[in-house]
């Protein structure tokens, strides 16, 4: 029942979420609370309110990233044309080690992240960059493996919904951006939360249709960009993330 609705969204495309929760590709024992920011289109401020929540609670030594799946074509190593075919160069994966580069990994780290990483994926391979996500949040985490308190992830993702069910997803919405991507349309209706930019009436394009009926009943914080995080957000992450138990991914 999890996956209903999503109108648009082909069965085929929402495996069930069940075969990746057993952590069968490893052996990992970190629980992890995951908390993922997905977004209708590009430059609406996904990656802004990650860096504002890594602020909002510095103590929660963040593990913070950024998945990306290039369009055709694109290689996953460099990020442009390559003469790799088709099924190499499929998925890479990498830590941020300087966050003064302005990448949105290094935000992320500037920000106060304890790690960042970006997993970068050609179109419709994320599946495959999966076990490199699993590996590298079962890595380097320290101290906190002994303590059995769960580490706690920030990613900012739509298609990571396919595979993973999170503690918390917020969607970040901008009525007056047109586009509306399919992997943001086909997980809606698992946003726990939603931030709008602008007042969703702003909006009356067919890309659109069924957006509000999808929220309905959902959480809706207005923050505008540039403005602060709404103390109610933060009042929510607070209760309906950190008061989570933590999961294997
Ligand atoms: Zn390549």
């Amino acid at each position: 029942m999890i996956f209903e609705g999503g109108a648009g969204c082909a069965h085929d495309t929402r495996p069930d979420v069940r075969k990746w929760s057993a952590g069968s590709l490893m052996p990992q024992t970190l629980k992890s609370r995951i908390l993922v920011v997905g977004g209708h289109t590009r430059s609406i401020g996904k990656t802004a309110l990650i860096v504002e929540l890594i602020r909002a609670f510095p103590e929660a030594a963040w593990t913070a990233g950024k998945i990306t799946q290039f369009g055709h074509g694109v290689c996953s190593r460099g990020g442009a044309a390559c003469d790799c075919a088709p099924d190499e160069h499929t998925v890479a994966l990498d830590w941020e080690s300087d966050a003064s580069t302005g990448t949105d990994s290094a935000r992320f780290l500037e920000a106060g992240a304890r790690r960042s990483l970006w997993l970068r994926t050609k179109q419709g391979r994320l599946a495959e960059g999966l076990p490199l996500l699993r590996k590298a949040l079962a890595e380097g985490s320290g101290g906190m493996q002994s303590s059995g308190a769960p580490q706690n992830v920030i990613l900012e993702s739509n298609s990571l919904l396919q595979f993973v069910r999170p503690n918390l997803y917020l969607v970040v919405l901008d009525p007056e951006e047109a586009d509306f991507k399919e992997s943001a349309r086909c997980y809606l209706d698992r946003a726990n939360a939603c931030v709008l930019r602008r007042p969703l009436n702003a909006r009356e394009s067919a890309s659109w249709s069924g957006v509000s009926r999808l929220l309905t009943g959902r959480p809706i914080f207005h923050q505008q960009a540039d403005a602060p995080l709404p103390g109610g957000l933060v009042a929510f992450v607070q209760e309906r993330f950190f008061g989570t138990a933590g999961i294997l991914l």
